[in-house]
């Protein structure tokens, strides 16, 4: 059995310790004689599972006691549409456009209200973060809303906005649990965690609880109120129980791993191993601006399409998979979230360098 390194930008590489728990507990969860697939989300045993994991991401985030943790359905595509209708009171937000998931945020609560662009990087591919520290912010602004780890264009907010005191909601679904992150500051922070947490089909959104009310928008259907599955402890209707489960493990694995803090060191160091070959390499360059660049998605080119190619295919031949670059950017990325090791990183620039050799 062999597994080969996964660069892929989601659903993407899971710790292989958490894999084997999982498979170890498929027929038979903890002396339940079932496994989590099959069991009730009304069991005691399922709700010693959600309860747990909530428990370890609220001690791993350091979540205050005044945001509730909800284990949404839909991904994180949904909440563009579930933001505006539980906040948009005045009917106007802010949207920050970094990129192609911050733009169909925008169009989505374009629907439901005014939503207005006040800054935008999309003049340059979306290769940087603008300037955020004076935006024109509106009087009415319900939210300003940002995308805080921009997945195709490998960009990152190293500072948040001035929002001029106005509640911040970001989107942080490629940069979960990659570092600490002051929930403080935000309304809303959510995230889908098929990128950096756990397997695909759930959204764990951290919401404010202030803004958990029955004053949403008319016509907002139940399962799209915040206050549905607050009230019900995320078990409103059957939640995705196998991706709690999963998430849960791999919460504990954080903890394991020295939380947060180790886990930003770990990443750091990752990044750090391909950014400096990007930068010495005459082959291979980074896309984006350097003063913006994401520790947990890295997209660079070689400036010919065909070279690019050849280097996707001889790469996946050898063991390195899913590194061909978003369609609207081209060329790679490697996406190297929590779970891939350093040595996943050292052994792909090894691999770059002997191609960089063999086609000068
Ligand atoms: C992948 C991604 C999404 C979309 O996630 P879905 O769960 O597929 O809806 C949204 N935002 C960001 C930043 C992403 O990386």
């Amino acid at each position: 059995m062999s597994r080969v390194y996964n660069f892929s930008a989601g659903p993407a590489v899971l710790p292989e310790e958490v894999l084997k728990e999982i498979q170890e507990e498929i027929f038979d969860y903890n002396g339940s004689g079932q496994s989590v697939m099959e069991m009730s989300h009304r069991s005691k045993v399922f709700d010693d599972i959600i309860k747990e994991a909530e428990a370890d991401l609220r001690d791993l985030m350091h979540i205050p006691d005044n945001y509730k943790v909800l284990f949404l359905q839909g991904g994180a595509s949904l909440q563009f549409a579930m933001i505006p209708m539980n906040l948009m009171k005045n009917k106007v937000a802010d949207y920050i456009v970094t990129g192609q998931w911050a733009k169909k945020a925008y169009q989505e609560a374009a629907k439901y209200g005014k939503a207005v662009k006040i800054a935008s990087s999309e003049d340059k591919t979306f290769s940087y973060i603008p300037d955020c520290s004076d935006l024109p912010i509106d009087d009415d602004a319900d939210y300003v809303y940002i995308c805080m780890n921009n997945t195709i264009y490998g960009t990152v907010y190293k500072e948040l906005p001035n929002t001029k005191g106005k509640d911040l909601v970001a989107d942080v679904s490629s940069c979960f649990l990659s570092e600490p992150l002051d929930v403080s500051k935000f309304a809303i922070v959510y995230g889908g965690v098929q990128k950096n947490v756990g397997p695909a089909g759930m959204v764990i959104a951290i919401v404010r609880e202030d803004l958990i009310t029955d004053d949403v928008l008319e016509g907002t259907p139940t399962m799209m109120k915040y206050k549905t599955h607050a009230d019900a402890d995320s078990l409103y209707n059957t939640p995705n129980c196998w991706c709690i489960y999963v998430c849960g493990k791999v919460f504990k694995w954080l903890k394991k791993m020295g939380g947060l803090e180790a886990m930003k060191e770990h990443n750091e160091k990752k990044a750090a191993i391909l950014y400096d070959f990007l930068d010495s390499s005459e082959m291979f360059k980074g896309t984006v601006e350097k003063k913006d660049r994401s520790l947990m998605n890295v997209p660079f080119v070689t400036g010919d399409k065909d070279l690019d190619a050849k280097f996707v295919k001889e790469a996946t031949e050898a063991g390195f998979v899913n590194l061909k670059g978003h369609r609207t950017v081209g060329g790679m990325r490697a996406s190297i979230y929590n779970a891939m090791p350093i040595e996943g990183v050292e052994k792909l620039v090894a691999f770059m360098k002997k191609f960089e050799e063999e086609n000068k």
